[in-house]
């Protein structure tokens, strides 16, 4: 990938989100603190997909900030891949929220958002070109893989994703902070199944990357 690529893309994904950020066909478009575009790699042969931003990331405008983005740097870190290595967005680029008595709460974007936000997502993929995708989650899986996804049965397989990209789904890092007793190494195990399959992808795509290494233990929550 030459210098000049590499800034092509980000001048491309500077200019997407610029787009993301002036759009309002929400609702939760005008409720929005920041627009959460994606950040990271333009040149990235992983892409990891969630479901939209929550409270920290509306407050600051990134993904996956927080107690998951945190676990979710530990889950790269275990398959030897720093944040900056791959990039990080949403399905939904704004916050979707539920007004309660005692406040705002996050909840899962509805399909008529998915589907109004949707050229965002694929216009991501179409400029990073990644050579895997990773579907944090089932509204995630859902939105590429229809609504009769079911994430605990059909996680860890490989699926073909936009333009033929493989694609793999696996639990939200929030998920596995809410599993409580022996319930979290037993998540924990099956997402870093799921991740050294991604290694593995990762590797047949970039030769020269070097193994997990067998003694890796399970990242720390
Ligand atoms: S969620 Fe996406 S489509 Fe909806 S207002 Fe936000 S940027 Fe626009």
């Amino acid at each position: 990938m030459s210098v000049t690529q590499r800034e092509q893309r980000a001048r491309d994904l500077a200019d997407a989100a610029a787009l993301a950020e002036a759009c309002r066909k929400c609702a939760i478009g005008a409720q929005r603190q920041r627009n959460v575009y994606g950040e990271g790699d333009p040149c990235a042969g992983l892409m990891l997909v969630g479901e939209g931003p929550g409270e920290t990331e509306d407050r600051l405008g990134r993904p996956f900030v927080g107690r998951a983005g945190e676990l979710l740097n530990k889950m790269l870190a275990a398959v030897d891949l720093a944040r900056e290595d791959v990039y990080i967005c949403n399905v939904v680029k704004c916050r979707p929220t539920l007004g309660t008595p005692g406040g705002l709460r996050n909840r899962p974007p509805d399909p008529q958002e998915m589907a109004n936000c949707r050229p965002f997502l694929d216009r991501q993929i179409e400029i990073i070109r990644p050579s895997v995708i990773l579907a944090l989650g089932a509204p995630a899986a859902k939105s590429f893989l229809g609504a009769g996804f079911q994430i605990t049965k059909m996680r860890g397989r490989w699926y073909e994703g936009p333009a033929g990209t493989p694609l793999m789904v696996t639990f939200h890092p929030a998920y596995v902070l809410r599993q409580t007793g022996g319930e979290i190494n037993a998540v924990k195990r099956l997402v870093w199944n799921d991740l050294k399959q991604i290694r593995s992808k990762l590797d047949e795509a970039a030769a020269g990357r070097a193994p997990v290494p067998e003694q890796a233990s399970l990242f720390e929550g």
